[in-house]
């Protein structure tokens, strides 16, 4: 007789030997430590955070790294006397695949070797999160707050009012330890007076106040002709009420027009601010203060508008892969002037980028992720990020969880605040959504202390990521209604899961094939984890600035 399985040997029905069983709940009750396998250190889905602040996230702790980070930081703080500079570079709309430290690079037509070289010596964050478009990233960077909690649901567009309107920045709680705070490029975290730059903690602000398109889409006639080559809607455009100009504010004043912003000017925009850059850079050689710099590239927007010495400059040629050559050339200046000021060895930089590729307007940026800029899918909200900071952070790569939220906590670390410290800085009824993560920047192999990433929708919870599992509440759809054409997160509809949507990114990081049903047991974390934030969302409620309302 033949076995049911077609095996031969299969009715022969064998006793399972030791180590043949399949996992130790076969065989009785399991011990704690007993059980086989590995614990990676920096899993934590069977590990709960810790309450620090009841306006605080839980954190995982790891209270020896906490121990050596604080002392490597005292240490060098006793060698330059201050502390240390924290210096964000932040990019736009640029895909985790687009340089060569996450694999692109020159294998997709933009050599990146300054970026790569400075990637690899330092530590290259595999699972960094922004929120899924440009605004709400800018905002959460600024804040340390999920866009529920600071307001900026949406970017705003066109002179729409709304904004940070005063809401506690990194910028203005470094202020109060005595950084210099500058602010150069993309802002777009509202225009109104309240929520420029110069009156939220910035002691100066060089740049533009929205976003790249919204200065040079409606003048351009390959792309508008619809408005451009018409006289009327033109002039419509001129007369609706929002800055168009290249501007400068310094701390308390008003905002000045530097240069309006056409399809001729803005080709040079980035190497404008780049020169801004060295200049703010070269006046802090040796300053008894150390500073925060928040630079936010043009590039790489959409419309990218390749200057003269870029135009074809890439592999590829087109105008995105040669605006990613230009910020590769834009990032190792400002490195390079670091360097010759003598600052480096006391600056942590943070490079990443405010959401995933575009993917509605093409040339566009790379992901090997599923969706893009707009949805809570890898593609839109997995962005290219490291850390660096000579001789302070060992260079390596790690899967550990970090959030761009995290940002604000941990400069405040930096700046000798860690910790539970932050809560004394803001009012009792301010909740921070981002976590100090220093020691896992500073101590060496330091582990994440964050345990869950949280995926928002709007004001909607649209997911949870603990470890490799993520589960979905909401999904976007970008080819619900539209067969042809360009899809991306704008386009199509959001739709509810019947509950059962989990993928394991490590087996599926495409997010197409839901492992819900087979994988209950880790559901129960999953879930637990969004339940826990729904509470922290009825003591804390959304603050909507600017939704879709
Ligand atoms: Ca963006």
């Amino acid at each position: 007789m033949i076995g049911a399985g077609g095996s031969a040997f299969a009715q022969t029905s064998p006793k399972p030997e030791p180590g043949v069983i399949r996992g130790p709940g076969t065989d009785g009750p399991i011990k704690r430590g007993t059980a086989p396998g590995y614990d990676h250190p920096d899993q934590y889905i069977g590990i709960p955070g810790r309450k620090i602040a009841d306006n605080l996230e839980p954190v995982i702790e790891h209270p020896d790294q906490f121990d050596e980070a604080r002392k490597k930081l005292a240490e060098i703080e006793k060698k330059t006397g201050k502390k240390p500079n924290i210096f964000v570079f932040l990019l736009d709309d640029v895909g985790w695949m687009d340089f060569g430290f996450n694999g692109g690079g020159i294998s997709v037509g933009a050599s990146t070797p300054d970026i790569d070289r400075i990637a690899s010596e330092g530590l290259i964050l595999t699972s960094a999160y922004s929120q899924p478009s440009c605004s709400p990233t800018r905002a959460t960077i600024l804040t340390g707050q999920y866009p529920v909690h600071h307001g900026i649901l949406r970017p705003p567009m066109y002179g729409e009012p709304g904004g940070l309107n005063g809401n506690i920045t990194v910028a203005e709680l470094l202020s109060k330890e005595g950084y210099v705070t500058q602010a150069i490029g993309k802002w777009h975290v509202g225009e109104n007076e309240g929520s420029q730059p110069q009156n939220v903690g910035f002691d100066d602000f060089r740049g533009f106040l929205s976003v790249s398109d919204m200065y040079t889409e409606w003048r351009d006639s390959h792309f508008n002709p619809e408005v451009a080559l018409s006289p009327t809607r033109t002039a419509f455009l001129e007369e609706v009420p929002f800055n168009k100009y290249d501007v400068h504010a310094v701390k308390g004043g008003k905002i000045e027009n530097v240069g309006l912003i056409t399809v001729d000017y803005i080709k040079d925009l980035d190497q404008r601010w780049a020169d801004y850059g060295v200049e703010f850079l070269k006046k802090q050689k040796g300053s008894a203060k150390p500073f925060f710099l928040y630079y936010g590239t043009r590039g790489c927007h959409f419309d990218n508008y390749p200057n003269a010495y870029y135009a074809g400059r890439s592999r590829a040629r087109n105008s995105y892969t040669d605006c990613i050559v230009e910020m590769n050339d834009i990032f190792a200046r400002l490195y390079k002037t670091l360097a010759e000021t003598g600052e480096l060895d006391n600056t942590l930089i943070f490079f990443t980028s405010d959401n995933g590729p575009e993917q509605e307007i093409e040339p566009h940026g790379r992901t090997p992720f599923r969706g893009g800029k707009g949805s809570t899918w890898e593609g839109g909200v997995r962005v290219p990020t490291f850390v660096y900071w000579k001789g302070m952070i060992e260079p390596r790569k790690s899967e550990g969880l970090f959030d761009l939220s995290d940002i604000l906590p941990t400069a405040l670390s930096l700046a000798g605040k860690p910790g539970a410290a932050l809560s004394g800085l803001v009012k009792k009824d301010h909740y921070i959504d981002g976590l100090d993560q220093a020691s896992f920047l500073v101590a060496k192999n330091g582990n994440s202390n964050r345990r869950s990433i949280l995926y928002f929708w709007n004001d909607k919870l649209s997911g949870v990521r603990l470890d490799e599992f993520k589960a979905f509440n909401l999904v976007q759809l970008p080819f619900a209604f539209t067969r042809n054409g360009n899809h991306g997160g704008f386009t199509g509809s959001v739709a509810e899961t019947a509950g059962g949507t989990v993928f394991n990114l490590y087996a599926n990081p495409q997010e197409d094939n839901s492992i819900a049903i087979r994988h209950i047991p880790m559901s129960i974390p999953l879930l637990s984890e969004t339940d826990r934030y729904e509470a922290v969302l009825k003591k804390f409620p959304p603050r909507i600035q600017i939704g879709f309302q």
